[in-house]
């Protein structure tokens, strides 16, 4: 938790208004940055939708505003369809009016401290607009890592030509299109069927073959699936598969967040210094507006409280009686979602290993069911007191445990971060959006978790929770995190991160205020 400064305190007290978009993984940070600004003398509005709405009676030191989203119209598509920036792009425009309405009004209101800016998460872009209208300084919260938002910015670093494995094209893509047109038979895998966006298999392979073969006359060789995209040096052409099921859309929202984010008057990024030292220098180039390094987040303000759904607790007591770093954790987030036959596979992998495990299946993960009827017969009378089926957890808190060996997780950056901050092993299983490129930079580039490449298939569950429980690879990993999770103690305890030295040294009330 931050101690509240009483320096700061005395200062005279200014309102910040915030808006997250409404969706657990940016609602918890956005709620996190509202009580480290709280501790530090502001009065704090929330602008929310009243889609997943937060709970303002866990938060009785903000004041909460809801605006009418319009989300009802679209909401039941949630369980359908995979793609991520639809939502986010329909709620631009719905949310425009309501949203400037409740703004001025909060603006005009007499009697209150003036409003010294607003922060409004990055992808509502349609924000800067509205904040410029009414004069008043935006900064957005940007939920993701900076190595991310680069690797998405590729476009505005990279030369005009581009590689399609061995074959070399030239550019023909859009202003809005993100990667390259000849990738999309990539990016239309994942709808054409829900398995493919977790495993290229054989018959995919041979569908995705025609489909490059028919748009650019040229066939592509099995060995480049494991190639590197050489625009996006980070994920392999596989990867691409996970990202979007829909390139247009995504290079329509990227560039509109990536313009806005460029417009704004300075960016807050969840993630700290000391993981991502280089791409800070190239995220202050491409830009171009100040940068702060502040998290992680719930290093000062656990989750728990913005919660969407309840959390199960009554698996700390069980965890109480595991042997230490035995407990494999899986959870794949609020948005992720898998087949029936993959749930059964998780399912066998669990059973065939000998450690007890906590597995979060938040109702709707499974297509088609409501929550555990897909599971294997006689499944939960096998797992005994050795397993614990949950459908939400307090996942620091699990995280936190001394049993906690692994996380397999669908690195979701809150979740990956978490993982870091306890120092748990990941097995990466990335689902969508930047998840891949999360998990990519787990296992590839910090080497502190295993990518569980093949999809959701028992043997080589089996085969990634042994690696990382049981092997030397493992212990390796372990020590890796180990020294990361030291970098992030050492950050907050010294302050010497941007986190804790901006905080403390009020720079960043100071630039709000300037
Ligand atoms: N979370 C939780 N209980 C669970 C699973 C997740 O409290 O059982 C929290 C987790 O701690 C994280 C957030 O939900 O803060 C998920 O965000 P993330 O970015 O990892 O993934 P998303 O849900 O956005 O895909």
């Amino acid at each position: 938790m931050v101690t509240t400064d009483p320096s700061l305190r005395s200062a005279t007290r200014r309102r910040i208004i915030l808006f997250p978009t409404p969706f657990q993984g940016h609602i918890n940070p956005m709620l996190q940055l509202a009580n480290i600004l709280h501790t530090h003398g502001f009065q704090i509005t929330i602008i929310h939708a009243k889609f997943n709405a937060p709970n303002p009676s866990n938060h009785p030191h903000f004041s909460f505003k809801p605006i009418n989203d319009g989300f009802a119209e679209i909401a039941d598509q949630l369980a359908t369809n995979q793609d991520a920036t639809y939502f986010r792009k329909y709620l631009n425009k719905s949310c425009e009016d309501p949203f400037r309405d409740c703004l001025a009004g909060l603006l005009a209101e007499p009697g209150q401290d003036p409003v010294a800016c607003l922060i409004t998460d990055a992808a509502f872009y349609f924000a800067q607009a509205v904040a410029d209208e009414l004069k008043l300084p935006r900064m957005v919260l940007r939920t993701s890592n900076l190595g991310c938002v680069l690797a998405y910015d590729w476009k505005n670093r990279s030369g005009s030509e581009w590689n399609l494995g061995s074959s070399q094209y030239s550019r023909s893509s859009s202003e809005m299109q993100w990667l390259p047109r000849h990738y999309e038979p990539f990016f239309e895998v994942s709808s054409a069927s829900p398995s493919y966006r977790w495993k290229i298999n054989k018959r995919c392979r041979r569908w995705l073959k025609t489909l490059i073969c028919r748009r650019i006359g040229s066939t592509f060789p099995d060995s480049d699936y494991e190639a590197s995209v050489p625009e996006f040096p980070l994920v392999k052409f596989k990867d691409i598969a996970k990202i979007t099921t829909n390139p247009h859309g995504m290079g329509e929202f990227v560039t509109n967040m990536f313009t806005q984010m460029r417009a704004s008057s300075g960016i807050i990024w969840n993630t700290f210094k000391e993981l991502e030292e280089s791409d800070l220098e190239t995220i202050s180039k491409d830009f171009p507006v100040p940068s702060f390094t502040l998290g992680p987040f719930h290093e000062y303000f656990p989750a728990t409280s913005s919660s969407l759904i309840e959390q199960d607790r009554t698996i700390l007591s069980w965890l109480d009686k595991q042997a230490p770093k035995s407990v494999v954790y899986v959870s794949f987030g609020s948005g992720a979602r898998i087949t029936e036959s993959e749930f059964q596979e998780v399912a066998h992998g669990l059973s065939n290993i000998n450690f007890p495990f906590v597995w979060v299946v938040r109702p709707g993960t499974v297509a088609g069911s409501e929550w555990l009827e897909s599971l294997p017969e006689n499944f939960v009378e096998g797992m005994g007191e050795r397993g614990r089926i949950v459908k939400w957890s307090p996942q620091h808190e699990v995280l936190a445990h001394p049993a906690t060996g692994c996380f397999w997780t669908h690195n979701g950056w809150n979740s990956t971060l978490e993982s870091i901050c306890e120092g748990v092993p990941m097995i990466c299983s990335p689902c969508y959006a930047d998840q891949p490129i999360n998990a990519r930079n787990v296992s590839d580039v910090w080497k502190i978790g295993v990518f569980l490449e093949d999809g959701f298939e028992r043997t080589g569950i089996e085969m990634a929770i042994k690696r990382v429980m049981m092997d030397k690879e493992g212990e390796e990993i372990r020590e890796r995190i180990s020294c990361l999770k030291e970098k992030v103690k050492l950050s907050l305890d010294e302050g010497s991160s941007h986190a804790k030295g901006d905080l403390k040294d009020i720079q960043v009330r100071e630039r709000i205020l300037s």
